[in-house]
């Protein structure tokens, strides 16, 4: 009997985890204009790589399944991340708190939805390109989870680290700005899931820094796309998939503006091979074995707003602004129009995935400044704890105190082209910070 049960220990040991994984194409199927910068000119043109929606599904011992999604997307509206949401819950029972939706904030891909939507000034046609584009991805993530849930299989889950040297703190980079700190995050945390028999099935890696090496006319997945493909094309058979941490003020530098000639898609090409490089160093190590279960949490902090300009003053401004700023003020009068008010803070979900004692994924919305990532390692242990930034609906930068006290792009001049009403008020930082120590330190 005591035999029997020493036996059994190695396969209830592997049995702790399943874990399945997909991937689906979102190349879209017309010329569609291009996602990212406000000042492109044409509509894309060819597709110079591959881009895509992947799943990786993950069951604990519970039998509770959660999802993580990656996208080659500059990121996701609300409505988006609602409506596939709706949809998993009601076909496989899985809750909003057990589903990940990153993006790698890409500038070579469709727009879809609502994103950044004050930055492009679309004809009709084009507006239906976006619409018809966004209704298939509903779809696609559908069919990337689904397809994930449905591979689930015995696993191995590991976690290591590696490093790679691509980000550059871009306020240092931008004019004025040389006086500026410039902390980077280059830490590339690695999660593996493996067969029982040692073959790779997954690899989830992730890094802190824009995708924004390339800047043209062509689809592709820029520097995260090429370390993505680069992994696959050592492990045939695994699927890789990027999750972006808090990129908000890191560029790879340098980059080759209004670009995607050869020598831009070379050093895109070569900063994706860096990162696949580093990641595959993480695999190649003594990576720890990630033990469960996995406690899910899904929380909103309210950001505040500082203070929103006026019906007077916007209405005065209409006779001095043009462009975007004149589009910005306009947008601002339109919901004053529709809601009697701007808002003054934002319901800003936080979540906090807790592998056992192992891991702790701490999962943001927008677009993170490096101190979040810095800041949470540091409080929470930075060789166990994992902080994605870009997830959720892209609202826009998010500041820490830093950032905000030193304005400029990423701080507050950044705001008007996500229509938020003003830019967010000092406390945004302790407010997001004691949402995740509150999700933390919640009972399983
Ligand atoms: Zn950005």
């Amino acid at each position: 009997m005591r035999l029997a049960a020493l036996t059994l220990l190695p396969v209830l040991a592997m049995a702790e985890w399943k874990a399945g994984v997909a991937k689906f194409n979102i190349n879209p199927t017309e010329s569609i204009w291009l996602a990212g910068y406000g000042n492109r000119t044409r509509p894309s043109e060819r597709i110079l790589q591959d881009i895509w929606v992947k799943a990786l599904a993950l069951q604990d011992s519970s039998g509770q399944v959660a999802v993580i999604t990656t996208a080659d997307l500059v990121g996701l509206d609300t409505r988006t991340v609602a409506e596939v949401s709706r949809r998993v819950q009601a076909r496989h029972g899985i809750p909003r708190e057990r589903l990940l939706f990153n993006y790698s904030h890409n500038h070579s891909c469709p727009v879809t939805g609502d994103v950044l939507k004050l930055y492009y000034t679309l004809t009709p046609d084009q507006s239906a390109a976006v619409a018809r584009y966004t209704t298939r991805l509903y779809d696609h993530y559908e069919q990337a989870i689904g397809q994930a849930i449905a591979n689930l299989a015995p696993a191995q889950l590991t976690f290591d680290q590696g490093l790679a040297g691509i980000a550059v703190n871009r306020r240092r980079a931008r004019p004025g700005g040389r006086s500026l700190p410039g902390p980077v995050d280059h830490d590339v945390p690695v999660l593996a899931a493996r067969s029982p028999e040692g073959g790779l099935k997954a690899v989830l890696f992730g890094y802190s820094c824009h995708a924004t090496a390339l800047s043209g006319s062509t689809i592709n997945g820029d520097y995260p796309g090429f370390a993505q493909e680069e992994l696959e094309r050592r492990h045939p058979g695994s699927v890789a998939l990027f999750l972006m941490g808090c990129g908000g003020d890191a560029n790879p530098l340098p980059r080759i503006m209004q670009n995607d000639g050869p020598e831009a898609v070379d050093l895109a090409r070569m900063y994706g091979k860096i990162l696949a490089t580093a990641a595959q160093h993480a695999l190649d190590g003594k990576a720890k074995t990630i033990a469960g279960p996995l406690v899910t949490s899904h929380g909103t902090a309210e950001i505040p707003f500082q203070k929103a300009p006026t019906r007077e003053e916007l209405i005065a401004n209409q006779k001095k602004f043009t462009g975007a700023r004149l589009r910005y003020n306009n947008y601002l009068i339109e919901v004053l129009d529709r809601d009697g008010k701007l808002p003054a803070s934002y319901p800003y979900p936080v979540q906090v995935w807790r592998f056992g004692d192992s891991l702790t994924l701490i999962g943001l919305t927008g677009e993170p400044v490096v101190d979040y990532c810095l800041r949470f390692k540091r409080q929470y242990g930075s060789d166990t704890t994992w902080v994605a930034g870009y997830n959720n609906e892209l609202l826009s930068y998010i500041p820490s105190l830093r950032v905000l006290k030193e304005g400029g792009y990423e701080g507050t001049e950044g705001i008007p082209e996500y229509g938020l009403p003003a830019p967010y008020a000092w406390p945004v930082e302790e407010t997001i910070a004691q949402k995740v120590e509150e999700l933390l330190s919640r009972k399983p």
